[in-house]
């Protein structure tokens, strides 16, 4: 029978661990993220399917429990498990994705790592993700490929499936054509997606990203099936009207490229806010502030993340304001993902380092400037800090959305709290009652960081009813909703059936 719709994504929607001797799938404890707000599309339409990699010793093994049943909150639903080895593994995903993929989606050619990437081997697990797709697909039915490790996924289904409706969407950045075009690969890669009824992008300027690194490509002869490409109007016409989204003519089809902007579970966030464990928890913080302002930065431990740069930042404010010494705290969490990459580990020592040293400058016996916390908070317990914060600090050099500052929005019900954010992030699009900043530029970091300690109670109220207002507008629902929209047999050109 198949599914009609089939959820591509790397990793499984569940934690599997053993428990007594026995496989046991758990709920991912965290609410927020990619997973579950994929997961809630089990809940609108009946037979979604999920393909995902599972570690394997020997990939051959016939005990290898390959697609399983799941029921949870979200369902009733089947997972494919593609069995991959561990080598394949770090080839596909920590070698080919994080290290040449990552670093040129964000901008930082000068982090790319060519020569360890295994071209064959990223190939070969694309295409057997593509025929686990295949096989669990119904006909005609919609299948959703998420991120750039993937991106040779729509290719491979294509040419398996041609009546399949097939949709790709970056998580990511997509970076200009200077920038994209480094790949040697990038070919193959625009080809790939070319394969797609939808090419999906958080915000306007990476969808025509994408289409100036198609137009780079079609004049060197690199991507020859491409007819026309169709320019977006401006980004805020764009934004305000995604009905409309812009294509790419073919030879073979129109390719449409939606833009849609995640958003984050506001009624979740809601009701955590509303907890009294929640209001007890920030009752506690602000007691232990004793007085103190709190400045709250939260994130992944990466280079694209900017954590360097903003404790410098406060390192200049505490040695120019000694007034504020004592009285503002930077609570700085950095959550290390990639523990066995260099890069990451690098960061992280670059961190602590700068962390100790304006500690060692600036504390006293009762008094530490910087908490340094590595590891992550679960989300609940992030929610009191949010609470409590009276800046939120959210200054990556690149972020294809990030949500901690919406999140950080969501939780302001009581309409206080100041957001710092990088106009390098893609929420900055949206988000432009925040505080917007350049993290490459100390002056403007510095600027920012004091306007928004010494802003009145007035003009944080109406700048965060203005943030609250976008970040309810678009939420994970309205994401949904608009996937589904995009997904939809109706929305598809005549012309793209087969
Ligand atoms: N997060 C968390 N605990 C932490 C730090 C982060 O639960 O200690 C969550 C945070 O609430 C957010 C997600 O991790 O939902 C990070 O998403 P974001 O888009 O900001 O960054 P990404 O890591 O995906 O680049």
């Amino acid at each position: 029978m198949g599914s009609d719709l089939v959820i591509v994504y790397h990793r499984q929607p569940y934690e599997e661990v053993v428990e007594n001797g026995k496989t046991v799938f758990r709920e991912n404890k965290s609410p927020n993220g990619i997973v579950p707000t994929l997961k809630s599309f089990f809940g609108k339409v009946e037979n979604a399917a999920w393909v995902a990699w599972k570690e394997a010793e020997d990939v051959t093994d016939p005990g290898f429990e390959r697609v399983i049943q799941i029921e949870d909150s979200f369902g009733s639903y089947t997972v494919s498990r593609l069995p991959l080895t561990a080598a394949d593994v770090q080839s596909f995903y920590h070698v080919t994705s994080k290290e040449a993929f990552w670093p040129i989606l964000h901008g930082f050619k000068e982090k790319y790592n060519y020569d360890p990437v295994d071209w064959g081997t990223f190939r070969k697990v694309n295409q057997a993700f593509a025929e686990a797709a295949a096989a669990e697909a119904a006909k005609n039915a919609a299948v959703w490929v998420h991120d750039y490790n993937l991106w040779l996924v729509p290719g491979y289904l294509r040419q398996m499936r041609p009546d399949l409706r097939i949709s790709f969407f970056h998580h990511t950045p997509f970076p200009a054509a200077d920038i994209f075009n480094v790949l040697p690969w990038r070919g193959e890669i625009v080809d790939s997606l070319l394969a797609c009824d939808v090419v999906g992008f958080h915000i306007p300027r990476y969808a025509s990203n994408f289409v100036s690194v198609v137009r780079s490509q079609r004049d060197v002869g690199e991507v020859p099936r491409v007819l026309v490409t169709e320019d977006f109007v401006s980004e805020g016409s764009a934004l305000s009207d995604r009905t409309q989204p812009v294509k790419i003519r073919t030879e073979d089809r129109d390719v449409k490229l939606g833009v849609t902007p995640v958003g984050v579970d506001t009624d979740y966030i809601a009701e955590v806010t509303a907890r009294e464990e929640t209001k007890a928890r920030a009752e506690k913080i602000k007691e232990e502030l004793g007085g103190s302002k709190l400045i709250l930065s939260v994130g992944r431990t990466d280079y694209t993340k900017g954590g360097a740069e903003q404790l410098l930042t406060f390192e200049r404010l505490l040695e120019k304001r000694e007034d504020l010494r004592g009285d503002v705290r930077l609570l700085h969490v950095s959550v290390p993902a990639n523990r066995n990459m260099t890069v990451y580990a690098e960061i992280q020592q670059e961190i602590e380092q700068i962390a100790g040293r304006i500690n060692g400058r600036f504390g006293t016996f009762t008094s530490t400037p910087v908490s340094l916390i590595s590891r992550a908070i679960p989300f609940e317990e992030l929610v009191a800090y949010y609470r409590v914060a009276d800046v939120a600090w959210i200054t990556p050099l690149a972020d294809g959305m990030n949500l901690v500052c919406k999140e950080y929005a969501a939780s302001r019900d009581d309409c206080d709290g100041v957001l710092i954010l990088s106009e390098f992030a893609g929420a900055a699009i949206e988000l432009g009652a925040a505080i917007l900043t350049n993290p490459y530029s100390h002056k403007n970091m510095d600027h920012a960081i004091e306007t928004a300690l010494n802003m009145s109670e007035e003009n944080r109220r109406s700048r965060m009813e203005g943030l609250r207002r976008k970040v309810e507008t678009y939420n994970t629902a309205r994401w949904a909703q608009d996937q589904l929209a995009l997904l939809s047999p109706e929305d598809f050109a005549e012309e793209n059936s087969p």
